[in-house]
């Protein structure tokens, strides 16, 4: 019998994750089907429950629920511990795997499809939302020199800076005013390029041969062109998508699948 996968999120529909593991599914040979499903808001748990009973077998899970599944989960690994969320889960014969993938996601983006090496580098990493609590840590464990989180809302960077590592050298978090000196790597993890918005972003924050690279993917952001327009080399995240793909594809199947070929894919679509 085919295995059934879903990723459920509300909305759901512009997913791309079905594509993504369908193209996995052909190029390892796994006989599986993955599916977009739309949870009621109020609804979650039992949309999962009732996947689960119909013979699901694992499941990513995207906003608004990565902080539900992380309490549904009977087991979380270290990564979804630190995360305090879960973007992934596996349904075992005893119990709920909770797993977080997307730091690992982007972490291989920048070191194995941009060419980006993090240790000695300063990070600047904006948002302190859902994105950013499952980076810190992925990004703490390169060595970087420095790793900054800034937010709109400061005192949600500063608790999560200290929740993450609280004595910690290395890491530290404020607001747009307090922004000092300039970053090798600047991270855009806010929703501002959803609404089509630039965070308060100081014009001289990219040293020589920064990257300012954008979780956001599907269209070019205001934060992109800003950082273009000051020399910055940019990436959207897509790599990350596809990249924490393939790490979720792995916790389910035990094979890691190559993402060139699907990054490609979805490129030209
Ligand atoms: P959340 O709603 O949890 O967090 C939103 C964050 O953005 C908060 O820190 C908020 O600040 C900040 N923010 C919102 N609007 C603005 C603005 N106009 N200016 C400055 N800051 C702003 O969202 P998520 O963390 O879940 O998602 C963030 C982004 O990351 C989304 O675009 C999402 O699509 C993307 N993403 C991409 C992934 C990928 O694989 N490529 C994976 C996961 C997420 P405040 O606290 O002050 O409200």
């Amino acid at each position: 019998m085919t295995d059934a996968y879903a990723v459920f999120g509300n909305p759901v529909a512009h997913s791309k994750s079905p594509l993504i593991h369908a193209a996995f599914a052909r190029q390892t040979g796994q006989d599986m089907h993955y599916a977009a499903l739309l949870a009621p808001l109020d609804g979650f748990a039992e949309a999962v429950a009732a996947f689960r009973a119909a013979g699901g077998r694992g499941a990513n899970v995207t906003v608004p629920f990565k902080e539900q599944a992380f309490s549904l989960a009977t087991r979380l690994t270290a990564r979804a511990r630190a995360a305090g969320a879960v973007n992934t889960l596996r349904f075992d014969a005893d119990g709920m795997l909770g797993d977080n993938t997307d730091g690992a996601g982007l972490v291989a983006d920048l070191l194995g499809n941009l060419g980006v090496g993090l240790a000695g580098k300063r990070i600047l990493l904006m948002g302190a939302g859902g994105a950013a609590r499952g980076v810190v840590m992925p990004l703490l464990e390169q060595a970087p020199a420095s790793l900054y989180i800034v937010n709109r809302t400061p005192d949600k960077a500063i608790s999560l800076a200290r929740e993450m590592a609280a004595d910690s050298a290395i890491l530290s978090g404020g607001g747009y005013d307090a922004l000092d000196g300039r970053f090798d790597l600047v991270i855009n993890a806010t929703a501002a390029s959803l609404a089509g918005d630039l965070p308060p972003l100081p014009a001289e924050v990219f040293a020589a041969d920064a990257l300012a690279y954008d979780m956001m993917y599907g269209k070019d952001t205001p934060f992109l062109a800003f950082a273009r327009a000051r020399g910055a080399r940019v990436a959207d995240g897509l790599g990350m998508l596809v990249e924490q793909a393939a790490a979720a594809f792995e916790v389910w199947r035990g094979v890691r699948p190559l993402t060139a070929p699907v990054m490609r894919l979805l490129r030209e679509a």
